[in-house]
């Protein structure tokens, strides 16, 4: 799932989290004699063996952009071809592609020097990606605990100046009170120096408009490159803002490289049995996607969203097995860039391989490998813990846009038994369905809630609940099969899907 843009300080439970999994009782409703077979061959340990390649070494995270994206595409693209799926591209492949810029920093040109120390390169980090070349005094500014807005009253001392900052300060957005007093550069002193990494974007960022960058050095670097600073910098006393020239000019460099590639999503159709109904759709959508690899860090996202995609894999397998198929054609969508914006989706739903508005229905799923945990959306009043959720998962929008498509997954959960959750509205605009559902197409997003290993290095597989996984596979299998049995598109109860 995206993260919201405003990012929140994160507080992680100290407490150890144990992963015993409860087993789903069988459901109440027996499941039509003609859909056990494909119902029945969703296992937990063929997920188990889907999500190790995805979520592991050899595709890095899958970082839109990076090698490990493209190895996992073809992993996908692979699956989709086994089960029997076929192409709705022109091309006959199962790729659709698109442009994409990659923004990094030529590590080659990184220069932070005075005329008396030069900072190896190695040591220095970069916290924003973007063009420096500026030379200018050292002013250290240090922020700490509840530090108020810098006043106009300090633009003197900051203008035109490199200012050295150490922001130990709660304050959000206080850096930005720094930046409108106009220095020529900000340097960031921190003990965790950041990785230069790569950005994407889904348009050119060009030259000419690209943002200052903004390098980033080890207080024990800054200091050898102002001995007066060290004060400030390793000791800096009480005050919540200090502010201290150095008498020091500095110069730095760094030069942004930008990188025009192709990025796909995987899609591909399994085609309806009804001769009439065939020719509409219901669409079921993961992102593929994940954080990637920064610097020798990998952040695998086994739960956000190899979970989903896992899903999507078995429920392309369940549904080709069966030898009774939906009767409307069932549209497979892995998509790239969600993690930067829904891109993949996005583009997709504009452009879309087959007609939006024969599209009955989007199912997405994305995170529907964990037991809740923890704060809710970083909401400390929401506190969910993992022994209560082994058979949970919510389901989001799913009332918004038609009331009818709720109704259908209540119906088939009756052979699942989950336990819905409805309280995760406010993850509405967070994921791949938001863009079908702007386009007044019913949605329901299937998410089984947040952990303390969400966007982090430690989301892995070892934590996921496979039961979890297939039997959201299941219940989609189930609801796809209904949809085609529906005369119609379904009731809607308003025209947009927006909020
Ligand atoms: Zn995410």
């Amino acid at each position: 799932m995206m993260q919201r843009k405003l990012q929140w300080l994160v507080l992680l439970s100290a407490v150890p989290l144990t992963f015993g999994f409860a087993q789903f009782k069988p459901g109440l409703t027996p499941v039509a004699k003609e859909l056990k077979d494909g119902f029945n061959s969703i296992k937990p340990d063929d997920g188990r063996k889907i999500l190790a390649y995805l979520a592991g070494p050899e595709c890095e995270g899958r970082g839109t952009g990076e090698p490990g994206y493209q190895k996992a595409t073809e992993y996908v693209a692979m699956q989709f071809k086994k089960a029997g799926l076929k192409s709705v591209m022109p091309d006959g492949s199962f790729f659709q592609f698109n442009d994409f810029w990659r923004v990094g920093v030529d590590t080659k040109s990184l220069a932070i020097s005075s005329d008396t120390y030069k900072v190896p390169t190695k040591e220095i980090g970069v916290s924003i990606t973007g063009n420096v070349d500026v030379s200018g005094e050292v002013v250290v500014v240090y922020l700490s605990g509840k530090a108020a807005a810098l006043g106009d009253d300090m633009k003197s001392q900051i203008e035109g100046k490199v200012v050295f900052l150490r922001n130990d300060s709660t304050t959000r957005g206080i850096e930005r009170s720094i930046t409108a007093l106009g220095p020529k550069a900000v340097v960031s002193i921190t003990s965790n120096l950041p990785v230069p990494g790569f950005q994407g974007r889904a348009s050119d960022p060009g030259t000419a408009n690209a943002r200052a960058g903004r390098l980033a050095l080890r207080p024990e670097e800054a200091v050898k490159l102002i001995p007066n600073g060290t004060d400030l910098i390793t000791n800096p006393g009480k005050d919540s803002v200090k502010v201290s020239t150095s008498g020091v000019s500095v110069t730095l460099r760094c030069t942004q490289i930008v990188e025009k590639i192709k990025v796909a999503n995987v899609v591909a159709k399994l085609e309806g049995s009804d001769p009439l109904l065939r020719e509409e759709y219901v669409g079921v959508g993961a992102h593929l996607d994940h954080l990637g690899r920064r610097g020798d860090v990998i952040y695998y996202g086994a739960d956000d969203d190899g979970s989903g995609s896992t899903g999507l894999i078995q429920l392309a397998h369940a549904l080709s097995k069966n030898p009774i198929k939906p009767k409307r054609s069932v549209l497979f969508m892995a998509f790239y860039g969600e993690e930067m914006g829904l891109l993949g989706s996005r583009f997709l739903s504009d452009n879309s391989p087959v007609p939006l508005d024969k599209m009955i229905a989007e199912l997405q799923m994305d995170m529907v490998g964990r037991d809740s945990d923890g704060a809710q959306n970083g909401d400390p009043n929401r506190m969910d813990k993992a022994s209560e959720n082994t058979d949970t998962i919510r389901l989001v929008g799913s009332k918004r846009i038609s009331t009818r498509l709720d109704d259908i997954i209540q119906e088939m959960n009756g052979s699942i038994g989950f336990r819905f959750k409805y309280d995760a509205e406010d993850v509405y605009t967070r994921s791949d369905h938001y863009n079908f559902a702007r386009k007044g197409i019913p949605i329901a997003f299937f998410f089984s809630g947040f952990h303390a290993d969400y966007h982090q290095p430690t989301d892995t597989i070892e934590k996921i609940n496979y039961d979890k996984i297939a039997s959201t596979a299941k219940l989609a299998y189930l609801t796809i099969h209904k949809l085609g049995q529906e005369a119609g598109p379904l009731p809607k109860i308003q025209k947009s899907g927006g909020n």
